[in-house]
């Protein structure tokens, strides 16, 4: 039995051709009482094909994926698919319109909402109408991340574990094809709530991305994801070509709790490494000063782990339990 919902689409999603519109979520606050939100969504369709949902704007402060998605949107004509598109440049656009984190309607990270609740805050009423009205009807999802506002990330293209070998070589020959410098696993630590998470329980082949970062835009990362997104759709058949400099490197993976540097005491944080430096565990990964009390020494914080620095805090002040530094390590699964 679905769920109920007051969300809908300005779309036909079964319709053919070009549509650009929006789903409206009803939200009632003080100044609009039958008012709603407006998330932008496009559906391109044409022949047989697979379904293929492509979402940016997750984080309202990672914008090569949303840009490259608009660039998409404008660009495709429908006679060159074959398949149906469904495209989400910026999937929590309160947050995007702030160019934040989390929204500013009920301050969640929308990340962590899935699978939402249609009688839920505006937030979780948006991931239930992926949850529920998208990812049934998509055999493939593409989630395009970068940094953020509090992160520097190498570019990268994310592989979401996956519960049978079948579904992860899905989702790893996917991300190879997107063509990203490089390869990592992130499994959020076992989250569940994730966006990524949730298209894998839905059975959908999965991608996500790691593009640049620190609130702002990387010509260098958008360029990648420009060219992930049509290696993308050549690898699925939705668009004739071939896919150009798939990545056949190695795959790395964030190694657990040990991969991060967290922050032990308040003051400004100072990497001593630079993004992409190999480390070791034990090894100095950067000091907290403490600007007011100079009489104190830096707290020195270490590595956990083997690896090569893959994520560095954007923001100097840091108090504890704040995210410093991210390892990347080998993988050490089996991959199909
Ligand atoms: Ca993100």
């Amino acid at each position: 039995m679905p769920r109920t919902t007051t969300a809908y689409t300005t779309l036909d999603l079964d319709g053919l051709g070009k549509q650009v519109g929006f789903v409206a979520i009803p939200h009632s606050p003080h100044d609009d009482g039958w008012g709603h939100v407006r998330i932008p969504m496009a559906v391109i369709a044409n022949g047989s094909g697979p379904t293929v949902i492509l979402q940016g704007g997750n984080h309202g402060d990672e914008y090569e994926g949303p840009i490259a998605l608009g660039e998409l949107i404008r660009e495709l004509d429908p006679g060159e698919i074959e398949g149906r598109l469904i495209v989400l440049p910026a999937f929590n656009a309160p947050a995007v319109e702030a160019g934040r984190r989390v929204s500013p309607v009920d301050g969640l990270n929308l990340n962590r909402t899935y699978p939402g609740d249609p009688v839920g805050s505006l937030t979780q009423q948006i991931t239930a109408y992926a949850s529920d009205h998208l990812f049934p009807i998509a055999d493939a999802f593409i989630d395009l991340h970068s940094g953020g506002s509090s992160l520097h990330m190498i570019p990268s293209a994310i592989v979401e574990p996956a519960p049978t070998r079948e579904h992860l070589a899905r989702n790893v020959a996917a991300v190879r094809a997107f063509g990203a410098p490089m390869i990592v696993v992130i499994d959020n630590l076992g989250d569940p709530r994730t966006s990524t998470a949730t298209s894998v329980r839905a059975n959908l082949t999965t991608v996500g991305t790691e593009l640049g970062g620190g609130g702002t835009v990387s010509r260098d990362a958008l360029e990648i994801c420009r060219r992930g997104l049509r290696n993308l759709l050549a690898h699925f058949g939705v668009i004739d070509g071939s896919v150009s400099a798939p990545t056949d490197g190695d795959i790395r993976a964030i190694p657990g709790p040990k991969g991060f540097v967290f922050a032990d005491a308040a003051g400004v944080f100072e990497s001593f490494h630079d993004l992409g430096a190999e480390v070791r565990a034990g090894q100095d990964a950067g000091s907290v000063h403490s600007l007011t009390r100079p009489d104190l020494p830096p707290q020195i914080l270490k590595f956990g782990a083997d690896g090569i620095v893959y994520g560095r805090r954007q923001p100097g002040r840091v108090v504890p339990g704040n995210c410093c530094l991210v390892v990347a390590a080998p993988y050490e699964g089996e991959l199909p």
